[in-house]
């Protein structure tokens, strides 16, 4: 049976990952911050397993953190596949950007080195739609695509965890390529992740959802978003190891693009008794509200663009099929509500 070793299995996506994986018959080490987090794994993959038997075999947890060096040879020893996830995914930009990059950059470092000392050939990195379209779209592009890196000094690559992807990812492919060509390294890029997660216990993309639905925003900025379903994110990473086609390639997950006062209009269609609002800010009042929030001031860069991300490549390379976005918004939106994270 491949075993595979996966970091931040205590995340949103790393759930959903964990939960592919086991149904398609992989073993699984599944990497947490801290071993009390492995029981909340095991009850959210739990009631989706298509086979309950031997799971204390099957899906197995040790303690890695990003930031220390402690456990990962051993992590490591034995495992046939890297699937790395973990990294800090936070809502709002801390004040040091470096809380950001250092665990993402020296965590995907640490995380490949122990994979190469233990002979591990294959390595699957989550990296980000933030590696990628911190840009100008170039002249003749209407999307952005693999072929693409986030320039660290753009407006928009300067983010903190916009930066954090773009270095990690580079930081993963130089180290491929200078000291261990012989492992094969893919990286899943997706944009924003939406779609029901596996528990309460759900990281930051789904808060966009949660703003909408709660009407927290007197008037929505000016913003596109590239959306994609958890379960194709999770999806792409198991079947990147088992397609050569995908080796030393770069692979976007996206579905499709929506606005931000589409995204609201479209689930008060669903759920017409909430407080959505979804009028459009004019771009003045969010320019305004920046010189006083900087949370605000970071969205600046994307105002008015079209963000348009191609999911092309996984569609050829992967055969994935989309889950369309509106079913995304859907569940993302109907587990919030069914869950009482939306208050009437
Ligand atoms: P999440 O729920 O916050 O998961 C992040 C995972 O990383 C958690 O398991 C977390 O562990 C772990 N982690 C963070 N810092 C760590 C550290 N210092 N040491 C060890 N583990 C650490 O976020 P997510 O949305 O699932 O994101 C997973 C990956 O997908 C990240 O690499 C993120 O950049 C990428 N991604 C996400 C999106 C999106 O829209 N969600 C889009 C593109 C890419 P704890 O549970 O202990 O905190």
């Amino acid at each position: 049976m491949t075993k595979v070793l996966l970091t931040g299995a205590s995340g949103y996506i790393g759930k959903h990952v964990t939960l592919q994986l086991l149904n398609q018959g992989y073993e699984v080490r599944a990497s947490v911050r801290n071993l009390s987090k492995s029981a909340e794994v095991i009850d959210a993959v739990s009631p989706h397993l298509v086979d309950n038997s031997n799971l204390d075999s099957r899906l197995t947890f040790v303690e890695l953190d990003l930031e220390k060096d402690s456990g990962w040879s051993d992590a490591l020893n034995g495992i046939d596949v890297l699937m790395h996830t973990a990294s800090p995914f936070p809502i709002a930009s801390p004040k040091d950007e470096n809380e950001l990059i250092r665990p993402a950059v020296d965590g995907t470092l640490r995380a490949l080195k122990a994979a190469q000392s233990a002979g591990v050939r294959r390595v699957v990195l989550t990296s980000s739609v933030a590696a990628v379209y911190g840009i100008e779209l170039p002249e003749g592009k209407t999307a952005f695509d693999e072929t693409m890196w986030t320039d660290t000094s753009h407006p928009i690559g300067q983010q903190a965890y916009t930066k954090s992807k773009t270095l990690a990812e580079r930081a993963a492919w130089d180290f491929i390529k200078n000291e261990a060509p012989s492992m094969a390294l893919t990286t899943i890029n997706p944009v924003l992740v939406l779609g029901a997660p596996l528990d309460n216990n759900f990281g930051s993309s789904i808060s966009l959802i949660e703003r909408v639905l709660k009407g927290k925003d007197p008037m929505l900025p000016d913003l596109r978003f590239s959306i994609v379903d958890v379960r194709d994110v999770a999806q792409m990473h198991v079947q990147a190891i088992k397609n050569d086609a995908t080796k030393g390639e770069r692979i976007l997950a996206s579905a499709g693009t929506m606005s931000f006062v589409d995204i609201a209009k479209y689930l008060n269609t669903i759920y017409p008794q909430s407080k959505i609002r979804s009028g459009q800010a004019p771009g003045f009042v969010i320019k305004a509200l920046s010189l006083f929030d900087g949370d605000i001031k970071a969205i600046l860069p994307m105002l008015g663009k079209a963000m348009v991300t191609s999911g092309a490549k996984a569609t050829r390379i992967l055969g994935i099929s989309f889950i369309p976005v509106d079913v995304t918004l859907r569940e993302s939106a109907d587990y919030l509500i069914k869950n009482g994270f939306i208050k009437k």
